[in-house]
C-alpha cells in the first residue's frame, strides 16, 4: 500500500514540515488508499510514457505514477511543498518537480524538453478553483498528449461528460468535445480527502482527438458556443443576439442560413449545429 495515503503518515510528514493547508490553493489531499492506484492505472501511465502531473501536493498520486511511467514531471505552485516532495519522492530517479503556476507555463516547451521520445499523458487531482481554466489550457494549447485524466468536482465532471445536445450540457461540454472525447471513470466521496471538501468528486478522462470532429473557424465557433449558453433558458435567437451583440433580424437570417430553428435551445444543439452557425457567421464553410 502507498504509505502516503495513510492518515498517520500524512499527519507526521505535515507536522514535521510545519505545513498547514491553504484553502486558496485548493489543497485537499487524498487519503483514500484505493483512489491513486486506480487513477494512475487508468491514466495510461506505463512503460514508454511520460506523465505531466499538476499539483502533486505531498506526492501521493506522484508516487503511483512514478512506479508505472518512464518519467513524471509534477508542477506544484506551493513552494512550501518542495521539501516535503523531496522527502516523499526520494526513492524515485524518474521524477522532476517544477515549482510554477501551471496556468503561466509554456506546456508545449516543457513537454518537448522533458518527454522526448515518450508518449505523454496528463494525470492530476486538480485544484478545484481553476478546474475549467486548466482543462481549457491543456486542450487549447494543443499539447501533444493522448489523454488527460483529472479529478474534478462531481458537478463539473457531470457537466463535462454530459452528451452534447442533452439538458446537462453546457458551453464547457461543447468546447471539451471539440478537442476530446470525455469519459466519466469513477466517483470519489468527499471523505476521501483531508481536509474533506463540501462536495463529492469524480475522475474523468479526456481522450484527446487527433482531429476536431467539425471543420470550423475556431474563433467564431467558440464565440458562438459561449454566446449560445450565456442565457441558457432563452431560445437560441435571443441568446445569440445578446451574446454576439447582433440585432434580432441579423441573427434570424444567420440561423436561417445555418438551418437552425430560431426557437431551438443551446442545450439541444449538436456540434454540427454550432459549426454551421459559426461557419455562416464567418462567411461560409472554411
Ligand atoms: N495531488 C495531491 C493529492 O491528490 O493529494 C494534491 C491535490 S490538491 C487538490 C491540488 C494541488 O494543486 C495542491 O498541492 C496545490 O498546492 C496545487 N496547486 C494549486 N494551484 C496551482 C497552480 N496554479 N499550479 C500548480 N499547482 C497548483
Amino acid at each position: 500500500m502507498n504509505r502516503l495515503s495513510d492518515i498517520g503518515t500524512i499527519r507526521d510528514i505535515l507536522s514535521r514540515h510545519g505545513f498547514t493547508f491553504s484553502k486558496a490553493l485548493g489543497q485537499n489531499f487524498l487519503v483514500n488508499p484505493s483512489v491513486c492506484p486506480r487513477m494512475a492505472a487508468l491514466s495510461g501511465a506505463a512503460e514508454g510514457v511520460g506523465v505531466l502531473e499538476i499539483g502533486p501536493g505531498i506526492g501521493v498520486l506522484t508516487n503511483e505514477l512514478c512506479q508505472r511511467a518512464d518519467k513524471v514531471v509534477a508542477v506544484e505552485l506551493d513552494k512550501r511543498l518542495l521539501p516535503v516532495l523531496s522527502e516523499t519522492l526520494a526513492e524515485y530517479d524518474n521524477c522532476k518537480v517544477v515549482n510554477a503556476d501551471v496556468l503561466e507555463l509554456n506546456l508545449n516547451q516543457l513537454i518537448a524538453e522533458e518527454f522526448s521520445g515518450l508518449d505523454v499523458v496528463v494525470c492530476a487531482n486538480l485544484p478545484y478553483y481553476i478546474t475549467s481554466p486548466v482543462i481549457m489550457k491543456l486542450l487549447e494549447d494543443r499539447i501533444p498528449v493522448k489523454a488527460i485524466t483529472v479529478m474534478v468536482q462531481k458537478e463539473a465532471a457531470q457537466r463535462i461528460c454530459a452528451p452534447v445536445g442533452s439538458r446537462e450540457s453546457g458551453a464547457v461540454t461543447v468546447s471539451v468535445n471539440y478537442y476530446a472525447v470525455p469519459e466519466l471513470l469513477f466517483h470519489v466521496s468527499a471523505g476521501s480527502f483531508m481536509p474533506a471538501p463540501k462536495v463529492d468528486s469524480a475522475v474523468i478522462r479526456l481522450n484527446v482527438r487527433s482531429q476536431p470532429p467539425v471543420q470550423v473557424e475556431e474563433a467564431q465557433f467558440f464565440r458562438v458556443v459561449k454566446a449560445a449558453f450565456s442565457q441558457r433558458r432563452k431560445v437560441i435567437a435571443n441568446s445569440l443576439s445578446a451574446g454576439l451583440g447582433m440585432d434580432k433580424a441579423a441573427v434570424s437570417e444567420l440561423l436561417d442560413r445555418a438551418e437552425i430553428p430560431a426557437n431551438a435551445r443551446a442545450e439541444k444543439l449538436s456540434l454540427d449545429d454550432f459549426a454551421a452557425i459559426a461557419n455562416e457567421l464567418a462567411g461560409g464553410a472554411p
